[in-house]
């Protein structure tokens, strides 16, 4: 009796054995003879294999230790490059009711690019988007993983459809709990009628929620000021190249007082000053406080230059527009009509200010402040395509003065980390989640070869990026 239990235990142990040795071998995926970008440390990392298993990377191993792996699909990367997904980290689900559709059919776009995460900068479509995400999740639709602000905050009568409107400090509470029940991903605050000391008592406020927050910000306060109060990243350039002025105090007391009479100092006329008085020491030691303080930027350069070029730039061509539906297309115009009334001397500043802009780029780097790839891509922004658009931007960092590892790093780990993503985002590493492209080139070589796509997986799928833009044209002309 005592035999035969011992016999039976025996046997069950070896056939647990068994069972355990073929589930640890027979995987949903291996990719072998991979070239690995290790994107914190700039670096290759030769002739890996990756095991993934239920979307996750369970194994990043050498050929040796992977030899006898078996799986359900194996890809064989030789000669190939792997990168984390790439984070767009500034775009724009937006356009109302009506564009509804057409923002959804864009999200395939994201995932042909190799782009498997967004930050969603604010906008109108919210409850919409939150059900996009836990669709995409759920495997129910193609897209990226969406972190959102919801509506934007800003003062009354705001430019922006959909925002929640803020008109004094009393109301700061009230705005900041309808966002906490909407569940979004953290505060988004636009300037176009928020007043100084309203913007400031949202950030102070988030902060001692625990709430992120980023945005733009009226020139009646100083980034400075921001960052003090707990700003967590600040979208576009204007606002750190303010900074860069000896005179950022003087000319900010100039435009608050301005704001009580009957000629309030224009943005434009401001940046004026700003320009001529912008001093790169002086910016230098902003810029090591911003790294203290823990602020991110995104830059969004490309944006700027293709809003500067649209006088000459003839669009009619771009292949991007076929999957562009015409509703959002529409929305192109604003910005088109109101760059075609542009004096040529506007035109002329602006490309100046942007070579400034892109002079801070570096600057901010060597400071330690983390940069972060966005592109501002979505309806309005004319002719910056989602999807594309960060490849562009990724260029145009690295035309900046930043390193390929540096720009590669703005647009995977860097997001991660400021949005506290890190353990499941960001790298390729055993543990993390495997969102991967797979290119045909390196892009520690040269950033353009983010574009050189050969093979996207994401949610424990594979795609193509040539199957996925087929999809997103004929969905944006049904
Ligand atoms: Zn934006």
């Amino acid at each position: 009796m005592k035999f035969i239990s011992s016999l039976a235990l025996c046997l069950t142990a070896l056939f647990l054995a068994g069972c355990a040795t073929q589930q640890q071998t027979t995987h949903d995926l291996i990719i072998t003879n991979a070239n690995v970008v290790d994107v914190a440390a700039g670096k290759v990392l030769p002739g890996r294999t990756l095991v993934i298993d239920d979307g996750i990377i369970g194994e990043l191993a050498d050929a040796e230790a992977a030899k006898g792996y078996t799986a359900t699909t194996t890809i064989d990367a030789q000669g190939k490059y792997i990168i984390p997904g790439l984070w767009d980290n500034h775009i724009h689900l937006r356009g109302g009711e009506e564009l509804k559709e057409e923002n959804k059919n864009l999200l395939p776009l994201f995932i042909a690019n190799g782009i498997t995460t967004v930050r969603d900068a604010g906008g109108d479509l919210y409850p919409a988007i939150r059900q996009w995400r836990d669709q995409i999740t759920a495997g129910e639709l193609v897209g990226p993983r969406i972190i959102t602000a919801g509506p934007k905050l800003d003062g009354p009568d705001p430019t922006w459809q959909g925002s929640i409107e803020v008109a004094t400090v009393a109301e700061v509470p009230a705005a900041l709990d309808s966002l906490q029940r909407l569940g979004v991903d953290f505060v988004k605050i636009y300037e176009s009628t928020i007043a100084g000391d309203v913007f400031l008592a949202i950030v102070k406020e988030a902060e001692a929620r625990g709430m992120m927050t980023a945005g733009h910000m009226p020139f009646t306060v100083s980034l400075g000021e921001a960052i003090d109060s707990g700003l967590d990243i600040t979208e576009h350039l204007y606002y750190a190249f303010k900074a860069g002025s000896p005179q950022e105090d003087s000319i900010t007391n100039v435009i608050r007082t301005s704001y009580a009479t009957e000629k309030p100092v224009g943005f434009y006329t401001a940046l004026g000053w700003l320009y001529n008085s912008y001093d790169p020491a002086t910016a230098q030691a902003f810029f090591r406080h911003m790294a203290d303080a823990n602020t991110a930027v995104v830059p969004t350069l490309y944006i700027s230059q293709v809003l500067n070029n649209l006088q000459q730039d003839d669009h009619s061509e771009d292949q991007y527009r076929a999957y562009i539906g015409d509703g959002i297309e529409q929305t192109y115009a604003r910005r088109i009509n109101s760059a075609m009334q542009q004096p040529a001397e506007t035109v002329q500043f602006m490309r100046n200010l942007n070579a400034k802009f892109q002079s801070m780029v570096p600057a901010m780097q060597a400071a330690g402040v983390t940069v972060l790839a966005g592109s501002d891509c979505g309806a309005y922004n004319s002719y910056v395509y989602p999807g594309l658009s960060l490849h562009k931007e990724l260029e145009q960092l690295v035309q900046a003065g930043l390193s390929p590892a540096q720009a590669l790093r703005s647009a995977t780990i860097n997001g991660a980390r400021v949005m506290g993503r890190a353990a499941q985002y960001g790298t390729v590493e055993q543990g993390k989640v495997a969102d991967l492209v797979l290119l045909n080139s390196n892009p520690l070589e040269n950033i353009s070869h983010t574009q050189d796509i050969h093979t996207i997986i994401f949610g424990g799928e594979t795609y193509t990026k040539q199957d996925l833009l087929r999809q997103v044209a004929t969905d944006q002309r049904q």
